[in-house]
């Protein structure tokens, strides 16, 4: 059922709470080194002061535990957004409370502010009534824009739609139709790529795209356990032992369902995973016992985008190989380069796969990179979203 959004209510001369999700990488300077979610966010902010709403922006940023937090300030987005909109932000210096409300009394039509991160109060992630209450009161109507903390149920995400009028934002509305789509009527064929460390982070998304996709492509390190759950050695390759069953157990649905899953035949290995390691490619039945497949090799490389010949849907969460590091990188890289040129609908979620894919610098090249990793995957995964489940629905 879509959701309304920011386009379906009235906002004139209101003041529109407004969940973004800035939170977004500082260098070590505290200036906004990644500014893609701020920009991502404009549509909605240009939106509200447009039709004359009072826009009161929150969010969080980094991890700062309950606890007012000097690197976590929300100051460096601010000015950053300042520069990106062409108009005055202020910026408050708490998110609720007597500053705020005097701050929000002094706004104008059209006026936005940016209220202090949201996580300096404990409460927020506890989901506390009380602290949603107040945050409430700030507004006359709540706008949910933060797909990437959709997943969670916190006090400026879930709680605080108790109290008010809650549709989504532009950016929400974008993600929620581009990941619907591939759940329900994917264009076909429909190409899943997984990838990145641990199996038991996404056992559940495949488990759920598995009757949906035509094909699964797997790489990565957790391709390892899927080597394994065929009976190959995989040497000191990161693994997880106790999920080779379930491993067995996929392999066997996906063959039930004529799903084709397209495991790597070669790999990059090395004696450690370090920037300077020695690597090696070498066939999946023979990583010596000591080695570790760190990458996929480029006869992997080449298997996987053959899969991916006239996909018409691709969508791709996590590494082919420890990409961070040079002699690692040329898998994920290659899988990138393949997606940005391929005629279909491209999706890429996940924070590590979306910095691969801006590193090799196609980012423009793919459909839709979606901002919110974890939210992106839970989504996918079947699973309900507190942030979006409390939205009016249409
Ligand atoms: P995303 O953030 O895109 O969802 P993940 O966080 O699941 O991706 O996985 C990314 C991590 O997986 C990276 O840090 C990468 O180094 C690691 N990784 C990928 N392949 C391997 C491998 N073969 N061995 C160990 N780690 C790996
Ligand atoms: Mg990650």
């Amino acid at each position: 059922m879509p959701k309304k959004t920011v386009g379906d209510v009235d906002v004139k001369g209101k003041r529109v709470l407004v969940r973004v999700d800035f939170n977004v990488p500082l260098d070590k300077d505290n200036a906004v080194s990644d500014d893609t979610r701020i920009r991502e966010a404009l549509p909605t902010i240009r939106y509200l002061s447009g039709q004359k709403a009072r826009v009161i922006l929150i969010s969080h940023l980094g991890r700062p535990k309950g606890k007012v937090d000097d690197r976590y300030k929300m100051d460096p987005v601010a000015l950053r957004l300042q520069d990106l909109l062409g108009r005055p932000v202020r910026k408050v210096d708490d998110c609720i409370g007597d500053a705020v409300q005097a701050a929000i009394g002094e706004m104008r039509d059209g006026d936005v502010i940016l209220l202090e991160n949201v996580r300096f109060y404990a409460e927020e992630e506890k989901n506390d009534e009380g602290f949603a209450r107040q945050l409430a009161g700030l507004a006359d109507v709540f706008v949910n824009d933060a797909f990437g903390a959709a997943h969670r149920a916190h006090a400026s995400t879930e709680g605080v739609a108790d109290f008010l009028p809650a549709v989504a934002g532009f950016l929400m509305e974008k993600e929620l139709a581009v990941l619907e789509r591939i759940l329900a009527a994917p264009e076909r064929p429909f190409v899943a790529i997984l990838g990145g460390a641990k199996v038991s982070d996404k056992i559940g998304v495949i488990a759920n795209l598995l009757d949906k996709v035509d094909s699964l492509i797997i790489g990565g390190g957790m391709a390892n356990t899927f080597l394994k759950a065929r009976g190959l050695d995989v040497g000191k390759s990161l693994l997880e032992v106790d999920k080779v069953d379930q491993a067995k157990g996929l392999i066997a649905d996906a063959r039930a369902r004529e799903v084709k899953i397209f495991l790597p035949v070669d790999v990059v290995a090395a004696l450690a995973a370090a920037p300077d390691a020695e690597p090696k490619v070498v066939p999946v039945n023979q990583i010596p016992p000591e080695w570790m497949a760190l990458d996929i090799g480029p006869a992997s490389v080449e298997f996987f985008t053959g899969a991916l010949k006239g996909a018409k849907t691709v969508f791709w969460n996590g590494p082919m190989g420890v990409f961070e590091m040079a002699p690692f990188a040329g898998g994920t890289e290659n899988v990138a380069r393949a997606l940005a040129g391929m005629e279909a609908t491209t999706v890429v979620g996940g924070g590590d796969s979306v910095a691969a894919v801006k590193k090799v610098g196609v980012a423009d090249k793919i459909t839709h990179i979606s901002t919110g990793g974890g939210a992106s995957l839970e989504f996918l995964e079947g699973k309900k979203l507190p942030g979006i489940e409390v939205l009016q629905e249409k």
